[in-house]
């Protein structure tokens, strides 16, 4: 239940590269078969041959809704008939006058060259996020913080946005640990990120920054409006039961400190702001939102 997402770009990827075996072996069969003067399968020489090889019964009928959402498997589909279309093409010539023309074998090996990048890149980019996330919780892990940041800090300088920065903690959590247990804890913590998440739109970024604190990037976000939307989780989370330890209902408040993103300040030192900020909402009791400088 707490790894689903991982789990879930796991089997995607297996059936990707599963996937992709297939096309390769379909494409051996066809060099194959024009090499050796070996009669066609003739579902290949049909209109709608894209649909019946494994690569498309996959694509049309058996990929995942993980691998589906991303831009380079739609765009995948007119590749991958268009090369179909090719294939028949050089098979029907073959089996007609014998020959091939080169421009139309050049065409289609264009074609599959296209087909197959979009194919590496979809693996690459499912793996890319697979390395991204933090096992236990679904939230980004470190290691992309500072170049999410860095991008943003590029924007604005480039087009005067305004972007905010906030740190969650949740308030003794050690306490949770110590009467609930490690596994108890480590179950309010994925919930805490799920919930987060359904209130974050989807160019915000949560991160985990350290075991019970998360950064959150809030693009083009001013310091009222990113004040509103951490109050708004903030609520959210102390109103919930986010899991139970037997009957026992399992509650957690979360402090948040928030800092703006400015061109003319380093990265870490707004970082390091809302970190101030954060001290200063458990200083004045937990459970609140501090803004920096107010
Ligand atoms: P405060 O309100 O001041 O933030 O109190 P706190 O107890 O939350 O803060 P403290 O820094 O004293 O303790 C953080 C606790 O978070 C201690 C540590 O065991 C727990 N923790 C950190 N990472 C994990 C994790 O991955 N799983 C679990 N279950 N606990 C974790
Ligand atoms: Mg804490
Ligand atoms: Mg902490």
């Amino acid at each position: 239940m707490f790894f689903i997402r991982q789990e879930e770009l796991l089997g995607a990827l297996l059936q990707l590269k599963q996937a992709l075996y297939n096309h390769e072996q379909w494409h051996k069969d066809l060099i194959r078969s024009l090499v050796c003067r070996l009669p066609c399968d003739p579902r290949d020489t049909t209109g709608d041959a894209h649909l019946h090889c494994r690569f498309g019964q996959w694509y049309y009928t058996a990929a995942p809704e993980i691998v589906r959402e991303h831009a380079a498997f739609t765009a995948m589909e007119m590749e991958h008939k268009n090369m179909h279309a090719l294939a028949a093409r050089l098979l029907l010539s073959f089996e007609h006058a014998g020959s091939v023309a080169t421009a139309d074998y050049d065409s289609f090996a264009n074609a599959l060259e296209k087909l197959r990048l979009q194919l590496h890149s979809l693996i690459g980019e499912i793996e890319d996020s697979l390395y991204k996330l933090d096992p236990l919780t679904g939230a980004e892990s470190r290691i992309g913080l500072l170049a999410a940041l860095r991008q943003i800090h590029a924007l604005i300088k480039r087009a005067a946005q305004a972007c905010s920065v906030a740190i969650l903690d949740l308030d003794r959590f050690k306490d949770i640990n110590d009467s609930h247990g490690h596994i108890i804890g480590d179950h309010v913590l994925s919930a805490v990120v799920r919930y987060v998440k359904t209130c974050l739109r989807p160019y915000d970024r949560i991160f985990r920054y350290g075991g019970e604190e998360f950064l959150i990037s809030l693009p083009n976000t001013d310091l009222q409006t990113a004040q509103a939307v951490m109050e708004r989780i903030r609520e959210g989370l102390a109103g919930q039961v986010l899991t139970h330890d037997g009957d026992t209902p399992i509650l957690v408040t979360a402090s948040f400190g928030i800092a703006p993103l400015e061109a003319a300040v380093s990265i870490e030192e707004s970082i390091d702001r809302a970190d101030r900020a954060l001290y200063a909402a458990k200083q004045a009791g937990r459970n609140r939102v501090q803004v920096w400088g107010q």
